[in-house]
């Protein structure tokens, strides 16, 4: 044992479980090939413009990337109608949650989060001294009335996930927005969209021109869901400037690799491709759902590219075994609950069937 003490919040932390490589998965299991449902990636991957775009950046790698990003900024004023000084670009939204929490989180400052949602808030906010207080989700959703409730002088954030991962679900627009508007102001809204495009609900709160009214309101959004560049690590954060003018002191100088800078500007400029993967989406959602509710499967209903079941049968250990790679995740009361990312047609009948089998 090295006699080396780390910072007191990790021993308390455990690195996120990665789990098995699809190579090991298939030699364990005795499998040809594997179909990967487990990390919402875009099954239909990036645009072609994207591909370009690397091509052609490829020539000025010996130098280093644009520490202030501003290329993608300028795009992303312009396409979303908003001030260049109100974006922060990260490598991955992850980076930005990290940089929120190493630069606004104090020993026993508290942030409030759903008990089931993306678990990078809690890690990061312990790593700081931070202390999560956790909210059950009610049916899937957000229970806005009981965060709202546990706010007090030592609420340092408060970390929506719409839709919220892994449920699949988003809170009420008018629900959220009331919650947004009773926040005090020295608390932070962090406000995870990562899955904003994919969105086909009336239902749900069009957040950034809330921007303007609301300096504690952080939006997050990403490249590596629905543009399809996970692999390249880019996301972003809409904030006020102050904010930013905060993190900037805290964030790597070039956090931001050049061809992820090239390959997010030329995905932005193909609204089409995203147009095109948020409708096959939507129509393999609608398809899956129809049949789980047939075979009364539970699930929560989604407005994502993934599915949230929860089930008494051992779904996802069969699943696993015929070569469907699933997320494995805890429901209360019930035996098996699994996050599974659709995908195209053949790959969701493939899960279908061993549903079928299973009933
Ligand atoms: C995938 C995901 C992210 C992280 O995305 P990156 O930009 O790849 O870091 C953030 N929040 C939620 C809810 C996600 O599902």
């Amino acid at each position: 044992m090295l006699d080396i003490r780390t910072k007191t919040s990790l021993s308390e932390i455990v690195s996120y479980p990665l789990g098995e490589s699809l190579e090991e998965i298939k030699q364990k299991y005795h499998l040809q090939a594997v179909r990967k449902m487990s990390d919402n990636e875009n099954v239909y991957g990036c645009s072609e413009q994207v591909k370009e775009a690397i091509i052609n950046n490829s020539h000025s790698l010996y130098l280093y990337p644009d520490g202030t990003t501003a290329m993608l900024k300028n795009k992303l004023a312009e396409h979303y109608k908003i001030d260049k000084n109100h974006i922060l670009i990260g490598n991955g939204s992850e980076e930005i949650i990290r940089l929120l929490t190493r630069a606004y989180i104090n020993q026993n400052d508290e942030a409030i989060m759903a008990d089931i949602t993306f678990p990078r808030y809690d890690t990061n906010v312990r790593i700081e001294g931070g202390t999560c207080i956790k909210v059950p989700l009610s049916n899937g959703k957000h229970d806005l009335e009981t965060m709202h409730a546990k706010i007090n002088k030592h609420t340092k954030m408060v970390f929506i996930c719409n839709p919220n991962n892994p449920t699949g679900t988003i809170t009420g627009k008018q629900q959220l927005l009331s919650f947004i508007d009773e926040i005090p102001k020295q608390t932070l809204i962090v406000l995870d969209e990562a899955y904003y495009e994919y969105v086909a609900s009336d239902n749900y709160l069009q957040s950034v021109p809330l921007l303007k009214h609301y300096p504690n309101l952080i939006i997050l959004r990403t490249f590596s869901k629905i543009y399809g560049i996970a692999g390249l690590r880019i996301g972003y954060g809409l904030m006020n400037e102050e904010i930013i003018k905060e993190i900037n002191k805290v964030k790597d100088v070039f956090n931001v690799n050049h061809l992820a800078q090239s390959a997010a500007l030329a995905a932005l400029n193909d609204q089409s491709f995203v147009q095109q993967c948020a409708r096959k989406n939507k129509a393999e959602i609608e398809y899956v759902s129809e049949k789980l509710t047939e075979w009364d499967i539970s699930f929560f209903p989604s407005e994502t590219n993934f599915l949230y079941i929860y089930s008494q049968l051992p779904l996802s250990a069969k699943l696993i075994e015929n070569g469907l790679v699933v997320r494995q995740m805890k429901y209360n009361g019930f035996n098996d609950a699994l996050r599974i990312t659709l995908g195209k047609r053949e790959d969701n009948e493939a899960f279908l069937a061993v549903v079928k089998e299973m009933i």
